[in-house]
């Protein structure tokens, strides 16, 4: 075994609102899609306290996307969303949406009104995924993974639990279905817990440390809404968590094509960006009923 080394730590991203209903820090985009592949954005809307409204829920209104996938993750509040394929449901917390957008989606995502009403916190993390060339245009397929279909693998000597989203983890296999090898685990440890957790050996590697301070390979100590990303090279990395401690791992297989976004789409050229806006304007992604 060998050791993924530690190639970037992001730290202090300043936040923005997607919206009104997300504030979030955008921890990196395909700005920077080979450093990230196969991974294109990860937004994570770290623990926010909303007043009860009667008003209208806060959120995003119509919007399309193509070319990758989004990844949602509710990990605190209630989400709501209606898309042009027909979907339409709310996920609370440990749910996760993974939705291909593919060749084009057209959705909305909103607190949902219970959430609305009551107030409380909300924490969402939303991941894009890219697709390979050969399934950027195809169907779009959408999986609504609850938190009781995801499998828990418990950590050794007791340092925490993994909840497995994507990908396998001990034997143990996640339910969300994937174009390309992804990894993507919910980790939980428990105070002064320590854990190696194997990885593959050239699958892009990063973490997002949501709460408590985590030391990483014995090296670094990474605190809330921070991001680490590690060389390819090597088959684990290694975590000890201070108090408790919750973390985002996701690792992929890289793609290895030319990735050229714009806004809600990421293709592989600059001409499939145009044909994908003038798709869009003509209603060929579809419209919300
Ligand atoms: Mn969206």
């Amino acid at each position: 075994m060998s050791t993924k080394q530690i190639k970037r730590i992001v730290r202090d991203v300043p936040g923005h609102w997607v919206g009104d209903g997300f504030p979030v820090r955008s921890l990196f985009t395909y700005a920077e899609a080979d450093l990230f592949d196969p991974f294109l954005l990860l937004d994570y809307a770290a623990p926010h306290t909303f007043a009860p409204s009667s008003g209208e829920p806060r959120g995003v209104g119509e919007h399309p996307h193509r070319g990758f996938e989004t990844v949602t993750i509710v990990y605190q509040g209630e989400l709501e969303h209606r898309d042009s394929a027909g979907h339409h449901g709310a996920i609370g917390p440990g749910d996760v949406q993974w939705m291909t957008a593919a060749s084009g989606v057209v959705h909305e995502e909103f607190h949902s009104q219970r959430f609305a009403r009551a107030g409380g916190t909300f924490e969402v993390v939303q991941l894009w995924v890219n697709l390979p060339a050969r399934d950027k245009m195809s169907a779009p397929r959408y999986q609504e993974i609850l938190d009781r279909q995801i499998p828990v693998v418990k950590l050794p000597d007791g340092a925490g639990s993994v909840r497995v989203i994507a990908g396998e983890l001990a034997g143990t296999k996640g339910p969300a279905l994937t174009f390309t090898p992804v990894q993507l685990w919910d980790v939980q440890l428990s105070a002064g817990g320590a854990a190696t957790l194997p990885l593959v050996d050239n699958h892009t590697t990063a973490l997002v440390v949501q709460r408590g301070d985590s030391t990483v390979n014995d090296t670094e100590t990474v605190a809330d809404a921070s991001l680490v990303l590690f060389d390819r090279a090597g088959d684990q990395i290694s975590l000890k968590a201070k108090g408790e401690g919750r973390v985002l791992l996701l690792s992929g297989q890289p793609i290895g094509e030319p990735v050229v976004g714009q806004g809600p789409f990421v293709m592989n050229t600059r001409d499939e960006i145009q044909q994908a806006i003038r798709d869009f304007q003509a209603g060929r992604m579809g419209r919300l009923a």
